[in-house]
């Protein structure tokens, strides 16, 4: 797909220097994503500090371009977010990217706004999701577990 313009260079340096790529060891918040039909691959980890806010967080993606750079943008949005926080993150990023976010750009932070190209190439919106979608099964998780040892 064509990546130009100032989004597309954004999406291209998260592919080519993604950030927090480093595991993140006995995370509190795991969850691995993938996409049979194209092999794409999402992991994330996360550490929480002492108040319950994520300290440490670590994405791994492997597939296409647009894949890699959604985890590392992604990745660069959950620090010091609550498991609530990154739930209504993932809800708003996702409502905003299929355009159907009420307060539109506002939604979502400035880190994330490049991956709006994607809207223009509908089939990659499976690709920009999956990171997200491991975060949302991540969280659940964790929260369950919580929720089970009370
Ligand atoms: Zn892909």
């Amino acid at each position: 797909m064509p990546l130009d313009g100032l989004y597309g260079r954004i999406i291209m340096d998260h592919y080519r220097h993604p950030r927090n790529r480093a595991l993140v060891a006995a995370p509190d918040i795991h969850a691995r994503e993938l996409n049979p039909f194209c092999g794409d691959l999402a992991e994330v980890q996360m550490k929480l500090d002492a108040a319950g806010r994520v300290a440490h967080v670590g994405v791994q993606a492997e597939g296409c371009s647009i894949i890699q750079a959604s985890a590392s943008m992604m990745g660069e949005a959950l620090a010091g977010k609550t498991p609530a926080e990154l739930e209504a993150l993932a809800a708003r990023f996702r409502d905003w990217l299929q355009g159907r976010s009420p307060e539109g750009a506002a939604d979502v932070p400035e880190g994330l706004q490049a991956l709006q190209v994607v809207r223009q190439h509908p089939v990659r919106l499976k690709c920009v999701l999956l990171p997200w979608v491991a975060l949302e099964e991540g969280v659940l998780a964790f929260l369950r577990r919580r929720a089970g040892e009370h």
